[in-house]
């Protein structure tokens, strides 16, 4: 066992056994090959089923608000992320909260492992090499060669916000081009980026499994789903797809966290990430803002100044 899983189950341990949180929201392992799945340990008998590893892909932040009680979160750079948008917009307590935060070197792609080897049959993680049987076949790869592609250009691999910090620091490497994968994009003729979207969006088949793995899809009533006005109906089709994800990007603007959890829920293989990068570049560039990476800070259409230069809204006295 490695020393971050002993430290996060600790940890866990203490703060149960102590009486300062009711839960602990970390991962265990999942049901399928190189699969975490969340878990919520309520007892200090129950913390050895936490572990810690590239396959804890979801964002736990998605989890805290719908857990009562008071509550710790093992939080990676991406859930802290999530954690300072949620607690920017008063969805959160921060004195319920206890934050063990763990540096993170990325999470597993399965779908490009998936693509190379069909479905998953067993797997096995030692020393950053990922051994696979698969339906059509076995392989070997090292970590760098299957990271997901959130975690390629990921700048806060540590967490922005936290009571404990585990494992050691990370270093950002400069050399991260922040927004080559969005620039590529813009660079395509609009009728090639036209076609792109509609056989992204011809691939969606309307489950919501990216809406309800991003931490910060938390309306309760989604306009997907409101009878008045009914902005969708419930069947499926290409322009309704599309309406849906320009719908939820929007909602987004200013507040993704980057984290690629929506992508990594979606079994279609929607290019969902296209979309919320395009937006969050916009963002950074118009409003010189990156969401969740200060307590201080306010999501970027949050804030009103008077002296927003985009003087042609104004009203005129
Ligand atoms: S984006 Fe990837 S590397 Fe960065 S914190 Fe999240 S999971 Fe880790
Ligand atoms: S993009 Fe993927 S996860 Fe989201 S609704 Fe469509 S099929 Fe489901
Ligand atoms: S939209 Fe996707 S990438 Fe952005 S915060 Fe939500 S789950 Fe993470």
């Amino acid at each position: 066992m490695n020393k971050i899983i002993s430290d996060i189950r600790e940890t866990a341990r203490q703060l149960l056994a102590d009486g300062k949180v009711d839960v602990v929201i970390g991962y265990e392992k999942g049901s399928l090959p190189l699969k975490a799945t969340p878990c919520f340990v309520h007892s200090a008998q129950e913390v050895d089923s936490l572990i810690w590893d590239e396959t804890c892909e979801n964002n736990l932040a998605a989890f805290v608000a719908k857990t009562p009680g008071k509550k710790a979160i093992v939080a990676k750079g991406c859930d802290s992320r999530a954690l300072v948008v949620l607690l920017q917009e008063n969805q959160l307590v921060r004195d319920d909260l206890y934050i063990i935060g763990v540096s993170c070197h990325g999470v597993i792609d399965q779908r490009k492992i998936g693509a190379e080897v069909g479905e998953i049959l067993e797997a096995s993680i030692t020393d950053g090499k990922i051994s696979v049987k698969g339906m059509e076949g076995d392989k070997e790869y090292l970590f760098a060669e299957v990271k997901d592609a959130t975690c390629q250009t990921c700048r806060y691999p540590n967490p922005v916000i936290e009571d404990l910090h585990l494992g050691e620091l990370i270093q950002v490497s400069q050399d991260v081009a922040a927004f080559a994968d969005v620039a590529a994009m813009e660079n395509k003729s609009e009728s090639e980026r036209q076609e792109y979207f509609k056989e992204q969006m011809s691939k969606c088949i309307r489950c919501y499994a990216c809406r309800n793995a991003c931490p910060l899809c938390y309306c309760q009533e989604c306009f997907v789903d409101c009878n008045s006005p009914r902005w969708l109906t419930g069947g499926v089709d290409r322009a309704e797809n599309l309406l849906f994800q320009a719908g939820r990007v929007l909602h987004l603007a200013g507040r993704c966290v980057d984290c690629g959890a929506c992508s990594r829920a979606c079994l279609q293989g929607v290019d969902i990430r296209a979309l919320n990068r395009k937006m969050t570049k916009d963002v950074y560039e118009m409003y010189n803002h990156e969401s969740g990476i200060s307590e201080e800070g306010k999501p970027a259409l949050n804030v009103y100044s008077a002296n927003d230069p985009e003087e042609q809204f104004l009203v005129k006295e």
